[in-house]
């Protein structure tokens, strides 16, 4: 791989130079493997750790199809569904990209004994397809997620609903966290020139996520004015969603479960902040129990801050844990946007507040194409800033991906694949130092 890095670093490297570039037959990548998928079984969720199941693995490079685009990855991010992948919940992976194979021609590639991880990418294009023209080798590039094939009707209006539709690197193989990654070339985005390689990979997935569910009319369609309560307003998604809400003229009720996180938040701009921990907030009494008083609670609180309003969205993703109380503190007619739940897909909650009151309950996912251009482009023009705390090297793929597991990271968890240390990769330093303190604001 040291030629492609070079290349990549000397950054006067023509394309006709980069196409020329031999692609080495097999890569660094991180994987899960197949036969260790039961690894875990009967272990509860928080005692299973990503570490064990994810290697660094020598893979075979991919054939390129017409429509894919192979690229030299200089960094990446830890996204949760590499959490879910490596503790093989609520499902390995494996069974995806089986049916992924059987239902696509030319898919058949990504049935394989081991799954390469990864949902985002910054890098450099080194091989295209025959019928790809958006992109060309030597572009400096980020990818978003969204995998379609759009060969029918359902997915013209909005690329999400395709019946095809695939998150890549999760249901799809050869995902970003290795030295090389294959995607379709309309994932391809130009890579903002004011980031670091690794502060370039951090946003796609979660900022694209946070776009949809809260900016775009398939989400919550904010407008200005709204009161916006954000679940985990520190972590992945939310420290986006803050960002989209005081930019777009909302008021961020952020909740959080630390006074660093709270500080975190409130550098970004956020007044109004729900500490979690410290209010000793729990919805459930026990297993099977939600405390309604508690709701109430936290309700009175969100109306402590904001001068007796109830928020018109809430921005949901812990699910079991926090559901019922989203549902009940939503104003009449609001919206509760959920997106995950990581703490429990069967959700409770009381239906006489949702109805009585009018409030509704939109899932949203991902985001089309469209909605990860957009996003992209604001982080390209500086309006969000990406929320990279932390920055690990692949061999450490293990260790970051259990931090996440484990809550204990802020922002986005940052991962060094070719470049051979972080800092690298900005062609545009005026801008950069335009932004310098945001774009640090959540570094360790
Ligand atoms: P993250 O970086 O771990 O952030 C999640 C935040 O949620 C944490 O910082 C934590 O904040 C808060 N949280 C965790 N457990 C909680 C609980 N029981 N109650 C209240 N708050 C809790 O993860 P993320 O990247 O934001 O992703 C969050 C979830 O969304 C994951 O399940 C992920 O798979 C999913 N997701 C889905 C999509 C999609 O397209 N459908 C896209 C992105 C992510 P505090 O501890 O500070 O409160």
């Amino acid at each position: 791989m040291k030629h492609i890095v070079d290349a990549v670093l000397s950054e006067d490297t023509s394309p006709q130079e980069f196409n020329s570039l031999p692609v080495p037959d097999n890569y660094r990548g991180a994987v899960v493997l197949a036969a260790e998928s039961e690894m875990f079984a009967g272990m509860a969720t928080r005692d299973k750790d990503p570490a064990k199941a994810l290697h660094i693995r020598e893979v075979p490079t991919p054939d390129i199809g017409p429509d894919e685009v192979l690229v030299a990855v200089m960094a990446s991010s830890i996204n949760y569904n590499t959490v879910w992948t490596s503790i093989f919940e609520p499902l390995p992976t494996f069974g995806f990209l089986q049916r992924y194979a059987a239902t696509v021609p030319g898919a058949e590639k990504h049935d394989q004994p081991f799954h390469v991880v990864g949902s985002d990418l910054s890098g450099v294009v080194l091989r295209t397809g025959g019928a790809v023209r958006s992109v060309k080798p030597g572009d400096r590039v980020v990818a978003h997620c969204l995998n379609v094939e759009l060969t029918h009707p359902d997915g013209h209006d909005d690329s999400m609903l395709d019946p095809e539709q695939r998150i890549w690197g999760f249901e799809t193989n050869y995902g970003g966290l290795g030295e090389l990654a294959l995607v379709k070339a309309n994932q391809l985005m130009p890579k903002p020139a004011h980031l670091t390689w690794e502060e370039a990979a951090a946003s796609g997935l979660v900022h694209s996520t946070a776009y949809r569910q809260l900016v775009s009319a398939n989400g919550a369609h904010m407008k200005q004015g709204d009161v916006v309560l954000i679940w985990g307003a520190a972590g992945g998604l939310g420290s986006y969603a803050t960002q989209l809400v005081l930019n777009g003229g909302g008021i961020p009720v952020c909740v959080v479960s630390s006074p660093r996180k709270a500080e975190l938040v409130r550098s970004m701009g956020a007044e109004l902040v729900i500490d979690r921990s410290a209010e000793g907030l729990r919805f459930w009494s026990d297993e099977h129990t939600q405390n309604q008083r508690e709701w109430k609670r936290f309700g009175g609180l969100v109306r402590e801050l904001t001068g007796g309003e109830d928020p018109d969205i809430v921005f949901e993703h812990p699910g079991r844990e926090t559901f019922g109380a989203s549902v009940y503190v939503a104003r009449r007619g609001g919206t509760i946007v959920t997106c995950a739940s990581t703490s429990g897909y069967e959700h409770v909650y009381d239906n006489r507040h949702l109805w009585m009151r009018l409030k509704r309950i939109v899932g949203t996912h991902f985001a089309n194409y469209r909605e990860a251009w957009e996003a992209n482009r604001l982080i390209a023009k500086g309006m969000v800033h990406p929320t990279l705390s932390t920055v690990y090297g692949l061999d450490d793929i293990g260790e970051a991906v259990s931090e996440v597991h484990a809550n204990r990271h802020d922002g986005k968890v940052g991962v060094l694949c070719l470049a051979p240390q972080a800092d690298l990769g900005v062609t545009d330093p005026e801008t950069r130092e335009r932004h310098l303190p945001q774009l640090t604001r959540f570094r360790i």
